[in-house]
């Protein structure tokens, strides 16, 4: 079944130029009700939407304004969120190289607070806010050595990996901070890497964090105002009509369970993927059905340049021909740039495809659309909503 394509809308397609992202506002709308159903049952719970996942701004809106905060790792990102509506004061801001425009413009700003992932960052923001005559609030990103069950290139939570502090060094760079006048120590900040669908994951994190509160305890620190254990929950990329909505309730649930907060302390999450995944597809159309020796390709106008992730972490996505009811046939399906790479996906069913056909590869949501470059001075692609479809009809 397709849920994503409505009948009204694809006829609309017809009419638009491909390749473009297409992002389902209703299905966005309900996996954000579910999000805050499941947060509103936990005292204290907070997410900041991580917007590296996708930021088209109709998206950033309707997140703005279903009432999340932000997470951002670049200046880029900071102001995008400030342009579409985001308050100062729910924007936080990770990264392993703030450079020191981006940690002006965040002070100057007012964010929440820094996720600090270096002495040396420490340093320079301390630096920065004393010029400036402001009070940084900082959270540290703490390295919990807790692997994931997750694609090699993105699992961040390894002492092997560049980001975060060492364990060993917390208690240094808490009482570091606690020193300096400039710099209010407000949390500790955790995020193990994406699309992780175990939730013993998730539970070894959480037993890792109650390990180092109660060291932190036992040296007297007792000034850790929030937990924020980063992002990560994964979507099912094989099924996405099966599953449209990410299992939130297991994942806060296994947070309730596990995680020893402490009386008054908040616990921020930074989902990206699991908000915006399942809401986009990438509509392209097929330009050519080429006969090779041993097999036969579709050829589509989209490519690598508009969404990168099979070619990046040979990722797999759901592909599906919105024009074609015929016996299945077994297609490589590839774009038009000038690399091998730029392959979509290699041995897959479709429907027998011919030219002019539209092709729906699904769960295009994050890491899409944000993702796309001009390699081959080719266009970025467009995007439109559901709502936007509707109301042009
Ligand atoms: C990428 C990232 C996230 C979001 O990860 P998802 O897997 O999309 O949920 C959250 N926090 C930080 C610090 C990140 O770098």
């Amino acid at each position: 079944m397709n849920n994503i394509v409505k009948p009204d809308t694809k006829d609309r397609f017809e009419q638009l130029r491909t390749p473009f992202y297409y992002y389902d506002t209703d299905l966005l709308a309900d996996t954000l009700a579910v999000i805050k159903q499941e947060t509103s049952k936990h005292e204290g719970y907070q997410l900041h939407y991580a917007i590296k996942a996708c930021a088209n701004p109709k998206v950033l809106r309707q997140i703005q304004q279903a009432g999340f905060g932000a997470d951002c790792v670049s200046g880029g990102e900071i102001k995008v969120c400030l342009e579409n509506g985001f308050p100062a004061n729910e924007i936080v801001f990770a990264g392993v190289g703030k450079a020191d425009w981006e940690i002006e413009l965040a002070l100057e700003a007012g964010i929440q607070y820094f996720n600090v992932e270096s002495i040396p960052e420490l340093e320079v923001i301390a630096d920065i806010a004393t010029r400036m005559n402001k009070v940084a609030n900082v959270s540290f990103r703490i390295n919990p050595n807790v692997g994931a069950h997750t694609h090699a290139n993105i699992t961040t939570g390894l002492a092997e990996n560049k980001f975060g502090i060492a364990m060993e060094d917390m208690e240094h760079v808490i009482r570091a901070a606690q020193s300096l006048a400039c710099i209010r120590f407000v949390g500790l900040h955790f995020h193990i890497g994406s699309q992780i669908l175990e939730m013993d994951d998730f539970e070894a994190l959480c037993h890792r964090i109650n390990e180092l509160q109660d060291r932190l305890e036992a040296e007297g620190i007792t000034e850790v105002k929030n937990i924020n254990v980063g992002g990560g929950l994964g979507i099912d990329y094989n099924d996405p009509d099966g599953h449209p909505i990410p299992d939130f309730h297991a994942y806060f649930e296994t947070y309730a369970r596990h995680l020893k907060l402490r009386p008054g302390q908040h616990l921020h999450f930074e989902l990206g993927r699991a908000v915006v995944g399942q809401c986009g597809s990438l509509i392209t159309r097929c330009l050519y059905v080429k006969q090779a020796k041993a097999k036969q390709f579709v050829i589509v106008d989209a490519g690598m340049t508009d969404l990168i992730r099979p070619a990046l972490y040979g990722a797999h996505h759901c592909i599906q021909n919105l024009s074609s009811t015929a016996p299945l046939q077994t297609y490589d399906i590839v774009g038009p740039v000038c690399e091998s790479s730029d392959t979509f996906a290699t041995g897959y069913e479709l429907p027998l495809t011919n030219r002019g056909d539209l092709i729906a590869i699904r769960s295009a949501g994050a890491y899409g659309e944000i993702m796309a470059s001009h390699y081959n001075c080719r266009e970025l692609p467009m995007a439109y909503t559901s709502e936007d479809l509707i109301s042009q009809n």
